[in-house]
């Protein structure tokens, strides 16, 4: 039996993990639970899965919930001091980091120093504390398992082979709902539009980041800190259908991939129970249905965001962090109607132009870069 914590257990990445616990009951525990505010789904899963803690960020959602379980054993936590009771409670083995945002820092460094093994979707916590994170689950000997279904495929792609081999990795995507757009055709774009992503249902924040192609920045830093690989050997690969999940290209001019149909399931059931491999049942790829498997490069003149997220990764320190921080400033505010779709790369790009590196960043560096480039975005939206 592997006991799981999971931290954003109410979101897409949170609920498709206690789908594939559900799937698996001889063999996984949940042992925790954390959310930020949606506390009626927290309640039903609580009742579900009968954690020992359970956490919501604001305490009112937590004393709400608290009255709401008082007839089960569970703690209910909040806060920060809630996520990093969780992150380090010894019942657990693997923390899944879903939720959204830096905020998942802290609790990832004080699982990785409680020995747990991190299946980690949160994304930004590497892109922005990549030097601290990798270094630290190193030395405190445990994994970091990709839940990104891409760098899922490239860690399935990778198995039993020597990283010094790899010569480049091949990082899809889909191109999002605007692929082959102009910048003038982009202009209008509406939330409800950007909302629309043509083979993945995520949550809202990351959908627009893949229309953006911001998000594919993000798996750019993502990989260039889970596989040790310089940024000129990350090459992003448009592919509209998204049956290849990425590649990596070896040294002799071999090319391994992870193929499937886009299900994050796989990718969380994968990194719950690596190494192994566990049936799941679903749909497959059939080729003779398919077809054809078209590529592109991707229009980085037009949906700047990707060219930009280089740029900070190539700057390195600090500058990631004012790339994602404006990044979710900008689309929250997108998201409210207060800006236009492409003033988020622009909000972006003037964000990390005023920014003054920070080379090696604590965390900190980190959290204060974050406000930093949220207080510039919301002065120069008023
Ligand atoms: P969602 O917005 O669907 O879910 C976010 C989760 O985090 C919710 O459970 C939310 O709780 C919780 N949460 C938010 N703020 C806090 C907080 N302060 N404290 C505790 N919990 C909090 O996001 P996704 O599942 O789409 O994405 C999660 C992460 O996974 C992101 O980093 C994303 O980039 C990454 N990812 C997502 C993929 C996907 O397919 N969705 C694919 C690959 C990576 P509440 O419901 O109460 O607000």
């Amino acid at each position: 039996m592997k006991n799981i914590a999971i931290l954003g257990s109410t979101g897409s990445i949170g609920t498709q993990t206690l789908e594939v616990v559900r799937n698996n009951r001889e063999e996984l525990r949940v042992v925790a639970l954390a959310a930020g505010s949606s506390v009626d789904m927290m309640e039903q899963q609580i009742r579900e899965f009968r954690p020992l803690l359970a956490a919501m960020w604001y305490e009112e959602a937590a004393a709400d919930l608290r009255a709401r379980v008082s007839d089960l054993e569970v703690k209910v936590l909040s806060g920060m001091d809630g996520l990093l009771e969780i992150a380090s409670m010894p019942e657990s083995q693997v923390l899944v980091t879903a939720i959204v945002g830096m905020i998942g820092i802290r609790p990832t460094i004080a699982a990785i120093e409680s020995g747990k093994d991190i299946a980690l979707a949160n994304k930004e916590t590497l892109v922005t504390a990549g030097h601290i994170i990798m270094p630290l689950a190193k030395k405190c000997g445990v994994s970091i398992l990709p839940v990104d279904s891409e760098h899922s495929a490239i860690f399935q792609s990778l198995n039993g082979e020597p990283k010094d081999k790899i010569e480049k990795i091949l990082l899809t995507a889909s191109g999002g709902p605007f692929r082959g757009r102009t910048k003038e055709q982009l202009v209008n774009i509406r939330v409800e539009d950007a909302l629309k992503h043509p083979n993945w249902a995520m949550g809202r924040k990351i959908t627009i980041d893949s229309s953006t192609l911001v998000n594919k920045g993000l798996e750019v830093m993502e990989a260039k800190w889970l596989f040790g690989v310089d940024l000129d050997r990350i090459q992003v690969v448009v592919h509209p259908q998204s049956i290849i999940h990425s590649a990596v290209q070896y040294e002799d001019g071999a090319i391994i991939a992870q193929l499937g149909v886009p299900d994050m399931k796989l990718p969380i059931q994968y990194a719950l129970f690596y190494p192994d491999r566990r049936p799941m049942r679903g749909e497959r790829v059939d080729f003779f249905r398919l077809g054809s498997m078209t590529f592109e490069e991707p229009d980085i003149e037009t949906f700047t965001g990707l060219k930009l997220a280089y740029e900070a990764a190539a700057a390195g320190g600090s500058m990631p962090t004012v790339y994602n921080a404006a990044n979710e400033k900008a689309v929250a505010l997108f998201l409210d109607r207060k800006i236009g779709y492409l003033q988020i790369p622009e909000l972006i790009g003037e964000a990390m132009e005023q920014h003054r590196l920070i080379p090696d960043p604590n965390v900190d560096e980190i959290l204060s870069a974050e406000a930093e480039a949220y207080a510039f975005i919301d002065a120069r939206v008023k």
